[in-house]
């Protein structure tokens, strides 16, 4: 759990974050809020984008409440992730 709002953080890191958890926000969410700019994307570690903390629980509260999160209980690109993860361990 994150306390400081201006800690840099990849969207793979802050998904597994409580507070955009609870409400079922993945790392694809958090690439769709860059590019209906919600966020801006602070920095670069590796490949990953780097987001500052504060803005994504902002952003998070700023779509729940205007009704355009586009969250749902299941994330398309997270089952088709987690359905490759399975080809690769039965393969
Ligand atoms: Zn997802």
């Amino acid at each position: 759990m994150i306390v400081d709002l201006d800690a840099p953080v990849t969207a793979p890191e802050a998904q597994s974050y409580t507070p955009l958890k609870r409400h079922g926000v993945c790392r694809h969410t958090i690439t769709w809020w860059r590019t209906a700019g919600h966020v801006e994307q602070i920095g670069q570690r590796g490949r990953s984008p780097l987001y500052r903390w504060g803005d994504l629980l902002r952003a998070e509260r700023d779509t729940r409440l205007s009704g355009q999160s586009r969250r749902s209980t299941r994330c398309r690109s997270c089952e088709r992730a987690a359905e490759r993860e399975r080809d690769l361990v039965s393969a």
